[in-house]
């Protein structure tokens, strides 16, 4: 009874696929909802007039700095060679391994050639975009904000700081369940993008004291930007709750994969795959310097494609320089022997988390337990600290001794926790036919893709929705905490969501003479 099933109707009635994309699913009064405001109007936007989060960063603004330079015959060649610098940073090469530089050793200069040689992974352009940015950020940057393209821009944010509720969504069927609250599919009216709404009962959050863990998932996704992390797109509350609208993942989780469909656990590809987009997105946490701290199966979400996304950072946590932390936070079952044993820690419980990781996709059942088998959690803790793990004949060589150097008790002699980090992970021999940089620009084939006619969930239909608790009050600290967290639109996603339903395209016309936008006088 724990299958896959079939719920066409479900299914169907989302518009154009599930994660939809381009015009279809547009309100029919979307060019209403997505008005420029007059110029004048935009003028007194608070802006921190930074180059790299203006013209880099933010994926409207890097369009119109773009579109101002090629507007520039002096400055026309420089954007050129960005572009053809990115181009050339994820080509495809015939030896699809780490060494994917060994194709320019020849063309580049011989000081470079020599520095390649010794290390083929290095980023041979960097130098090259870096003084390219260089001249960009000076007068150009100046010039750049004096003119229309920049004009634009603050209308753009203009509509990116409209206030958002409830009405701003469509609502589609329930996608899970959480601590306070459900998860339900939603979709943009004025641009028919799909998300998924991560909603928290408000009084449930009260009456658990959740608003400390609410305000940090929402403040640590709003400052990540990644593709292996889902993104946050918008925080806004309404009478009864405060929802989070994230990236939308219809191909269920880990969990689900390797227990419920089919023989438990996954083959090699596909371990070999999750493991190395887990590895990049624990990267970036730890880059942003936030510990996860919370990995395992059920909370690693499959999308349409078959990529997946770390969710659920409820219990992630922000380090200040160099620090570490200390704290029983996780679940039992995958927690680390440091966490176990109350000592500080740091990103070393989340290497340990992804060896679990590994070894569960691989064994089709999690680490040191019986299939079916609950230990007390005192039993379960000797055995995380003390045992010795089994590998049965499903592991090979490489993915055996992958896991046993993620899963070593000790963090100091852990692997990702040697000095290079996660750096070291990825260059494990198990994952020696992965090209990473290829994985980070998204353009390696998923060995997997979810069938779209199927949900991949054990029983979407018995999840009840959360009523609201009775006898709970809310009051003015309520409030104050609330205004914290319903922020509206997060710029980078929602400049994303702009940019692929192609609203973006459409409503970025100029003037005929290439110089004034109808829409600047208007
Ligand atoms: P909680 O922090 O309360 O545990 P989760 O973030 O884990 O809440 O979400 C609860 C459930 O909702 C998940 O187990 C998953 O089934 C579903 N879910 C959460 N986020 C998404 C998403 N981005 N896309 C699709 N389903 C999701
Ligand atoms: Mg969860
Ligand atoms: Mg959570």
């Amino acid at each position: 009874e724990r299958r896959v099933t079939l719920v066409t109707r479900e299914v169907s009635s989302l518009p154009a696929g599930r994660g939809s994309r381009g015009s279809r699913g547009r309100s029919c009064k979307w060019k209403d909802m997505l008005r420029f405001s007059h110029i004048s109007q935009c003028m007194d936007l608070d802006i921190e007039r930074d180059y790299l989060s203006l013209c880099v960063n933010q994926p409207i603004g890097k369009k119109l700095f773009h579109l101002f330079c090629r507007s520039r015959p002096d400055l026309q060649n420089n954007i050129s060679l960005l572009d053809a610098l990115v181009c050339v940073d994820t080509l495809e090469h015939n030896n699809n391994n780490n060494n994917n530089n060994n194709h320019f050793i020849h063309r580049a200069p011989w000081a470079r050639q020599k520095s390649l040689e010794l290390n083929p992974c290095i980023d041979v352009f960097h130098d090259c975009r870096e003084s390219m940015h260089e001249y960009l950020c000076g007068e150009p940057f100046v010039q750049y904000q004096d003119s229309l393209f920049f004009d634009r821009f603050l209308q753009w944010k203009m509509l990116e700081r409209q206030p958002i509720t409830k009405q701003a969504f469509r609502q589609y069927r329930l996608l899970g369940k959480g601590g306070f609250g459900e998860v339900w599919a939603c979709q943009v009216r004025a641009t028919g993008m799909m998300y998924a709404c991560k909603k928290l009962q408000k009084t449930h959050v009260k009456m658990r004291k959740g608003e400390t863990m609410a305000l940090n998932e929402k403040q640590i996704l709003e400052g990540l930007n990644s593709r292996f992390v889902v993104n946050l797109a918008y925080a806004y509350e309404t009478k009864h709750a405060l929802c989070m609208v994230l990236t939308m993942m219809s191909g269920g989780d880990l969990k689900f994969h390797i227990h419920n469909v089919g023989v438990p656990g996954l083959d090699k590809d596909r371990v070999r795959f999750y493991a190395a987009e887990v590895c990049c997105g624990l990267i970036h946490l730890h880059r942003n310097s936030i510990l996860y701290r919370d990995l395992k199966p059920e909370n690693i979400l499959l999308d349409d494609h078959g990529h997946i996304r770390i969710s659920d950072l409820g219990l992630a946590v922000r380090l200040s320089e160099g620090s570490v932390v200390r704290g029983m936070v996780g679940t039992l079952g995958y927690m680390a022997p440091e966490v176990i044993g109350h000592k500080h820690y740091g990103t070393s419980v989340d290497w340990w988390g992804l060896g679990c990781l590994v070894y569960e996709m691989t064994a089709g059942q999690p680490p040191l337990r019986l299939k079916g088998e609950h230990p007390k959690p005192s039993e379960m803790e000797r055995r995380i600290q003390k045992e010795e793990l089994e590998y049965g004949d499903k592991f090979s060589k490489e993915v055996k001794d992958l896991c046993s150097s993620l899963l070593t008790k000790n963090p100091r002699e852990r692997l990702g926790c040697r000095g290079s980090g996660g750096r070291e992970v990825q260059s494990h021999l198990f994952f020696q036919s992965i090209n990473f940089r290829m994985l980070e620009a998204g353009l390696v084939e998923p060995p997997f893709k979810p069938d779209p006619r199927l949900v991949y969930c054990t029983d979407v239909h018995d999840i009840e929705e959360f009523s609201s608790v009775k006898g709970v009050s809310l009051d003015q600290r309520d409030h104050d905490f609330y205004c914290k967290f319903h922020s509206g639109s997060i710029p980078i996603t929602w400049q994303n969501e702009m940019i692929e339903t192609r609203c973006f395209s459409e409503l970025n016309i100029f003037g005929p003479d290439g110089s004034r936008s109808p829409d600047l006088d208007w």
